[in-house]
């Protein structure tokens, strides 16, 4: 394990490197921001990196946090996944790698896209008012 491993794997909660760093998904409807309506901004839990804004969150009925776009497309990765003989696109934080979840094509207007993101490896940075 590189030495940056190892620093993830002392930040992050088992829930949330088991997510970022290993690819696991949170069971539907157990995280804390699929319902989440606050004004603010999305980042990685691990890095800090800039990932979502609540103003392109919406309800997706899936119990995960759905966003029909990025902040910032340079601040993700997506990534060709076929595991579990699926072809799904995966979604990395782009600066450290952190695994955040899939997007799929049957998203709202305008992007059409819903990227459906764990919220274990989100933070949440609230507006100023
Ligand atoms: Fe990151």
């Amino acid at each position: 394990m590189s030495t940056k491993e190892e620093d993830y794997k002392k930040k992050l909660s088992p829930e949330q490197y088991n997510v970022c760093r290993l690819g696991g998904t949170e069971s539907p409807f157990s995280g804390k921001y699929y319902q989440h309506k606050e004004s603010g901004k999305y980042i990685c839990v691990t890095c800090g990196a800039d990932l979502f804004s609540s103003v392109t969150k919406f309800e997706s009925g899936t119990g995960w946090p759905s966003f029909f776009d990025v902040m910032n497309s340079q601040n993700v990765k997506l990534i060709d996944d076929h595991s579990y003989n699926m072809h799904r696109v995966e979604v990395q934080c782009a600066n450290c790698g952190s695994h955040l979840g899939h997007v799929f094509n049957d998203g709202p207007k305008p992007t059409g896209q819903r990227f459906c993101i764990n919220s274990v490896a989100l933070d949440f940075v609230p507006e100023k008012k």
